[in-house]
């Protein structure tokens, strides 16, 4: 067969010879429902099968091939007897074994006296050497189709190497010529080679298996470019025509004079780049990047107040209940004696409260509804919506993410905002070209929060500390890697935990854990928060957003079981209010030196940013918190780390074709990675 358009590479597998139904569902498990697929499953290694060995030579459980002639057949009339065909040559005697054969099929494959070619496993039975269903069997004339090195794919039930190859030969045997969409010019100055090329090494050389090969450099910066492609075409249709806000900033000023406290330098900053989005005839799509109390929410509460002033409506939304209701309580305070109408809605809220307050959203008496993902469901629809703001996006996914943008219908803008210092280079592949607004300072009445590290073993030296703390009517925090204790890990758990500090102080001490009911959660947390517990021992649950006015103190045991952006974030629950912050590292003796060195970063540094980018060099993207959520599983080739440079490159290479698209020219290149569904489903 030959594949003369290259436009048969997006038709279905069923279109290539022996592919049924049956073997359709099968591909299908393994992500191969167009023919393209076959091209992007790469082969994980390769079969040496290119020597072959003579019987006396053969060693058993090694996949071998050989040279042999057929003497014998034996299809025994019992059932369950294998058939089995005797071959030999100059060296010795080896059966070929075979159950659930045809005799006719057999028959044919190794006609008596003739030479063949066999090659499969070989095993040992009472002393003869066996092969059984042996993976090839072919004659002389066909002798280059076996003797060779094969590519190993991975498969699944029903499928064997044999017939996968059929089918898959199918294809890498004919590819069709590709119109390279990468310029010659742009090839050579990249040391990238075409996609023709790339796609054929991967099959027929080991290329695929080095993520470094020039081959799969290829495909990965394909696949980039696809996911920029996506990202940017989204974002252009978010950015689109608007209708400009109109505010004179009375309002928010009013706020800022009624503030207990300065706004920052980098606050100011941020906020004016808001406000010029807001007041622009394209939708704002920016995300505030702030570490851990760097005061975001009240930089996104002024942006809401110059839209409200506009007579749009505002939408804040949270991950959580508490965090949600925190923003409604500080919401209600700064905006009280405005005549501004807030509203919070979670899940919880019941139907009767909820249905006016869906009425009022669409008659546009409320102007602010505060709340969870509750806010974005279906029935919920606005007079006139004009902002969103998302907090600890990386929370929500980015589908929820598009969602959003499409809630708020043309003239809404789009706020995000997150405490996980994204580096640069990531930003591209989560967001696309995304507008970044970072508030690089923290608000200078805050002190840096003191981080000590102690040996878990002087434990017991810690019981005064916390008694002292807890007569000057400070909260703490103590935080466990585990939830139950565990037979195979070292690690403390959270339950033993807090049965040793509850009898130490009793009826001051709260436990809270992933496996509790988000109700119970709830509770517990309520429970710290107005101080009728003073101590909550937990895993790594609690939210970072969550303000703790009376926290001050944070004990981690095992702390060299966390990477150290989750350890920065986790500190930065205590010392948000006006009190000195302390942190507490506890560790096991023998600490690696990359332990050491983790801790001597924490104990030297209060910089989210400049933490994140250590704990980069340290343990490469995938560790940074929040970062597995985001995103990241969107490459199947691609490793933002082993790859950062091909990240790069790709960034500036959309950023200069953005604008006009040459659609049919990336269409393939869409096409290829799935692409150009997202586009059209995401009606923005
Ligand atoms: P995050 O950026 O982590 O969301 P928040 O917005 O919750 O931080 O702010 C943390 C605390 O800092 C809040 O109690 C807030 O009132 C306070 N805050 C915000 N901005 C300033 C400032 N410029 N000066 C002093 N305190 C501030
Ligand atoms: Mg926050």
């Amino acid at each position: 067969m030959s594949f003369l358009k290259k436009d048969f590479i997006f038709q279905n597998v069923n279109k290539l010879k022996g592919v049924g139904p049956q073997l359709s569902k099968y591909l299908k498990k393994k992500r191969i429902e167009k023919i393209k697929d076959i091209l992007l499953n790469l082969p994980y290694s390769e079969t040496d099968r290119s020597k072959i060995s003579t019987i006396k030579d053969l060693k058993i459980g090694k996949i071998q091939t050989i040279k042999v002639q057929v003497k014998k057949l034996n299809f025994p009339r019992i059932r369950n007897l294998p058939n089995k065909i005797i071959c030999e040559d100059e060296t010795g005697k080896i059966d070929i074994v075979y159950f659930n054969s045809r005799e006719s099929y057999l028959r044919k494959i190794f006609p008596l006296k003739q030479w063949v070619i066999i090659s499969g496993k070989t095993n040992l039975f009472r002393n003869n050497f066996q092969i059984t269903n042996p993976d090839y069997v072919t004659n002389l004339d066909k002798i280059d189709h076996v003797v060779k090195n094969i590519p190993k794919y991975s498969l699944t039930k029903g499928i064997n190497e044999k017939k996968y190859r059929f089918i898959s030969e199918q294809v890498t045997n004919n590819l069709p010529a590709i119109d390279d969409w990468l310029s010659n010019e742009f090839l050579k100055t990249n040391s990238l080679i075409t996609w023709n090329e790339a796609i054929k090494n991967l099959h027929h050389s080991d290329d695929s298996k080095k993520n470094q090969s020039k081959s799969f450099r290829r495909l990965v910066f394909d696949e980039i470019c696809a996911n920029f492609l996506t990202l940017s075409e989204n974002r252009q249709r978010i950015k689109r025509q608007k209708q400009k806000k109109f505010f004179s900033k009375n309002l928010s000023s009013n706020i800022i004079n009624k503030l207990a406290f300065r706004l920052t330098n980098s606050q100011k900053e941020v906020l004016d780049e808001i406000n010029a989005d807001l007041l622009s005839d394209k939708r704002m799509f920016r995300i505030i990047q702030g570490d851990v109390g760097s005061g975001k929410t009240i930089v996104s509460l002024l942006s809401i107040s110059n839209v409200i002033e506009s007579n749009y409506q505002c939408a804040l939304m949270a991950p959580t209940e508490i965090l949600a209701n925190q923003h409604y309580e500080l919401a209600k305070k700064i905006f009280q004696d405005k005549k501004i109408n807030i509203n919070f809605l979670t899940g919880k809220i019941e139907k009767k409260e909820r249905s006016k307050i869906l009425e009022n959203l669409l008659n546009g008496k409320i102007d602010i509804i505060i709340g969870t993902h509750a806010l974005f469901q279906k029935k919920i629809k606005f007079k006139n919506l004009g902002l969103v703001v998302i907090d600890e996006q990386h929370k929500f996914g980015v589908k929820q993410r598009l969602d959003l943008a499409n809630k708020g219908g043309k003239n809404c803008d789009l706020l995000l905002m997150s405490a996980t210092p994204i580096p640069r280079t990531m930003m591209m592949s989560l967001y696309g070209d995304m507008d970044v607004s970072k508030i690089t300072e923290k608000p200078s009445i805050r002190k840096n929060i003191i981080t000590l590290s102690k040996p878990e073993k002087k434990i017991n030296e810690l019981w005064t500390y916390l008694k002292k703390q807890i007569n000057q009517k400070n909260q703490v925090f103590w935080v466990c890697p585990l939830i139950n204790e565990s037979n195979f890990l070292d690690y403390s758990s959270a339950k033993k935990k807090f049965d040793i500090i509850n009898r130490i102080f009793p009826n001051k001490v709260g436990l809270i854990h992933g496996s509790m009911e988000k109700t119970e959660k709830e509770k517990i947390l309520d429970k710290f928060l107005n101080r009728q517990i003073h101590i909550l021992v937990s895993t790594t649950v609690i939210e970072v957003g969550i303000d703790f006015p009376n926290a001050n103190l944070i004990i981690i045991e095992n702390s060299n079981k966390f990477g150290l952006s989750q350890l920065h974030q986790l500190r930065g629950r205590v010392g948000r209010g006006n009190k000195q912050g302390t942190c507490i590292l506890l560790f096991k003796d023998g600490l690696s030196k990359n332990a050491i060195e983790r801790i001597k970063i924490l104990k030297t540094s209060n910089d989210g940013f400049y933490i994140a980018e250590q704990d980069l060099k340290m343990r490469g993207y995938g560790d940074i918190a929040g970062f597995q959520q985001s995103g990241s599983k969107s490459y199947r080739f691609a490793d933002p780390f082993v790859h950062q440079d091909l990240f790069k490159l790709a960034e500036n290479y959309i950023l200069k074709i953005s604008d006009a698209m040459d659609q049919k020219k990336y269409n393939f290149l869409l096409k290829l990675f799935d692409k150009a569904e997202i586009i059209n489903e995401s009606e923005i």
